[in-house]
């Protein structure tokens, strides 16, 4: 291990301790132009301002300092099972494809500070696309390729980006799905029109060019073939890049982050969390519409000086377009992957193919599997990981953090996981429980609160909300009263050995007959049951209890649904499950079956959603909804009830 004499707790200790020394001595992780006059400038909290005085650039960090030592290595593997093509491009390679890139943006009048908005599949050139902007110091603003033409439009406006790069088509499970017919109409939807369209032709579909406005990448590229774009020097606290959040519980909000921290944060964390090491492969299984695409597809692995695999298609399908369950598996052994991070929604569905897929391949290489994004219940996590035989290692954070709030650092110190749990706070981050009425902080083991941080929040984390200090200091921080902490909007309790626990979300809260309950909590004592594959559970108002709790569960054999005695006895099971875990105020009015859940794109329950259904109400914003067939099905079994 990296630091074999120091203990993490004595590391995490010294972080919050001397966080200057701390972030000044991370800090030599990545390169500088200009070293920085400042480590951290918190004069005007909530406000931190990291490396103040320093330049860089994180093009430049992920990818030109490489030439020197693996310019012939593998930095970006491609692998599509939707079109079945695979191309791995050298650090030498990717550093011409990104000054082309650049070259094209500038043509097109791209400038330091301009916004350049993402709209792509997962592509070589949505990569491209992002390191060019970061080589030039244009701020990107990657949207995710599955949004409809509103929720595009909403963030166009939101971004008012000069140009947008885009492409003819993504592909799902098979199926083309055409972009620039979403683009154009989301173009026609918004009140700011970008001045250029910039298109990758993958001949996936046929494109309408607006004459004047819309560009073809594959043209463009021929006139630059040769072109030298250097890297434009950044002040450390210059805006890299903005994202919007999931939207899960709401209005997307536009999350701004900085370079010089951004870039330190990643560094740290590849060797610190993930221990990935230069010249080895990682493989993250998420897309570069969401913070784990951009922190560990894109950036934090090649500023490592890995490998990356960008990966367009379903978990369950093959090079040929053939099912195939361990399509993953072959990867990890084809390109000798130590370093692998998914979601526990992927493992779900992955549970649900033969189990002797895991074994099909030598996943040797493999030290690791990191989920994220939702929490990770017990089964799953014991099914994963008795299956590949490597650590499964959980980790929360947000869009906001940027790269992990609780995990386990095994680079630092080797630490057992506990199922259920994401860990332990990470180096810099001052995680609290604090009490949800009161704000009082809750030092006892087993108490329940809502996580909060102290600031300053450490290099990486969110700046800003994209133009609106305000509803950042509003939204965030100004939510305990009397004091100035940043709300992650989760609960969560600490255990003797100050190991976390996420409870759920703070608006996921039930309560019944004034008793309050988190739906998570609920959620993880059903999906104990041997028959639940997945499972929902939300308050549903009702007269007399003020609210009950309805639990919508996937059984692991559909049959289930057919089957009313099955069901009603299936109903009872857990119900009574239920009452011995958490008490009789927790049991589920109903237990009602389905055979999926509706989820966001990226695979997060919607909560939100279900229970306005079940009320009768307007189930609002479904734009970010993967599957709206999930929805209708709830409606039905309500409405059938
Ligand atoms: P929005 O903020 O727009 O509602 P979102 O919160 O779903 O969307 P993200 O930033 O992608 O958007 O998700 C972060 C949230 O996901 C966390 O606040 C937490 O609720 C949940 N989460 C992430 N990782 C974990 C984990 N390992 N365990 C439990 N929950 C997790
Ligand atoms: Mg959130």
């Amino acid at each position: 291990m990296s630091n074999a004499t120091t203990t993490y707790a004595d590391f995490y200790r010294q972080s919050i301790d001397k966080p200057d020394a701390f972030w000044a001595s991370q800090a030599k992780l990545i390169d500088w132009f200009k070293p920085f006059d400042r480590v951290c400038n918190y004069d005007n909290p909530p406000f931190a301002h990291w490396f103040e005085g320093g330049q860089t650039n994180l093009c430049y960090n992920a990818v030109d300092r490489h030439l020197k030592d693996r310019a012939d290595q593998a930095a970006l593997i491609c692998v599509s099972s939707e079109t079945g093509q695979e191309k791995t491009y050298t650090f030498k390679e990717l550093h011409v494809e990104v000054q082309r890139m650049a070259a094209s943006f500038r043509a097109l009048g791209v400038q330091k500070g301009d916004r350049v908005l993402i709209y792509m599949p997962m592509i070589a050139e949505a990569a491209f696309a992002m390191l060019a902007c970061a080589r030039m110091g244009a701020i990107h603003c990657v949207v995710f390729g599955g949004f409809a033409s509103g929720s595009l439009a909403s963030r166009i406006d939101d971004a008012t980006p000069k140009v947008i790069v885009s492409a003819d088509a993504g592909s799902r499970g098979g199926k083309v799905v055409p972009y620039k017919p979403l683009l154009d109409e989301a173009i026609r939807l918004s009140s700011h029109k970008p001045e250029a369209v910039l298109l990758a032709d993958r001949k996936l579909a046929p494109m309408a060019m607006v004459a004047g406005r819309d560009h073809l990448w594959n043209e463009l590229r021929e006139t630059h073939l040769d072109a030298q774009v250097s890297c434009e020097w950044m002040n450390s606290t210059d805006i890299s890049y903005t994202i919007y959040t999931s939207g899960t519980t709401g209005r997307p909000k536009g999350v701004q982050r900085d370079t010089g921290g951004y870039a330190v944060a990643l560094a740290a964390s590849m060797k610190h969390i993930f221990d990935g090491r230069a010249g080895e492969t990682y493989f993250s299984t998420s897309d570069i519409g969401w913070v784990v695409g951009h922190s560990y597809i894109v950036y934090g692995p090649l500023i490592a000086g890995m490998a990356t695999i960008l990966y367009e298609g379903l978990p369950t399908q093959g090079m040929d377009g053939k099912p195939d369950g361990a399509i993953w598996w072959s990867l990890v052994e084809k390109y000798r992957v130590t370093v692998m991070f998914s979601a526990p929604t992927a493992v779900r569905v992955l549970k649900k193919q033969d189990p002797a897929l895991l074994k099909k391949h030598d996943l040797s290489s493999l030290r690791a599997l990191f989920l994220a994004g939702e929490p990770l219940d017990e089964p799953t996590a014991r099914w994963i990981s008795e299956g590949l035989n490597v650590p499964i290692i959980d980790n929360y954070w947000q869009t906001e953090s940027g790269w992990p709030i609780l995990t386990i650092a095994n680079g630092v110190e080797e630490k057992a996981s506990k199922f259920g749990s994401p860990g332990v706070p990470m180096y810099g981050y001052r995680v609290k429980l604090l009490h949800e009425s009161t704000g009082e902080e809750l030092t006892k083991p087993g108490e329940k609160g809502v996580v909060v941080l102290e600031g300053p929040t450490p290099p990486g984390f969110m700046q800003t909300v994209w133009q609106d200090d305000e509803r950042f200091v509003a939204t965030y921080w100004k939510t305990v009263p009397g004091k100035m902490v940043y709300s992650t909007f989760d609960w969560g309790i600490r255990d003797k050995d100050g190991y976390y626990f996420i409870l759920g979300r703070t608006d996921d809260v039930i309560n019944v007959a004034g008793h309050r309950l988190g739906t998570r909590e609920i959620e993880e004592s059903i999906s104990g049951h041997l028959q639940v594959a997945e499972v929902a559970v939300v308050g549903v108002a009702d007269a007399l209890k003020g609210q009950v709790a309805m639990a919508f569960v996937v059984p692991k054999d559909a049959g289930l649904l057919q089957d009313s005695a099955a069901s009603l006895k299936l109903e009872k099971e857990i119900m009574k499950r239920v009452d011995d875990d958490l008490g009789a105020v927790a049991r589920p009015a109903r237990v009602r079956f389905v055979t999926a859940l509706p989820k966001t794109r990226s695979g997060k329950l919607l909560r939100r959603a279900i229970q306005a259904v079940c009320e009768g109400r307007d189930a609002g914003d479904l734009t970010t909804m993967d599957d709206p067939a999930a929805l209708e099905q709830i409606r039905d079994r309500v409405a059938a009830a």
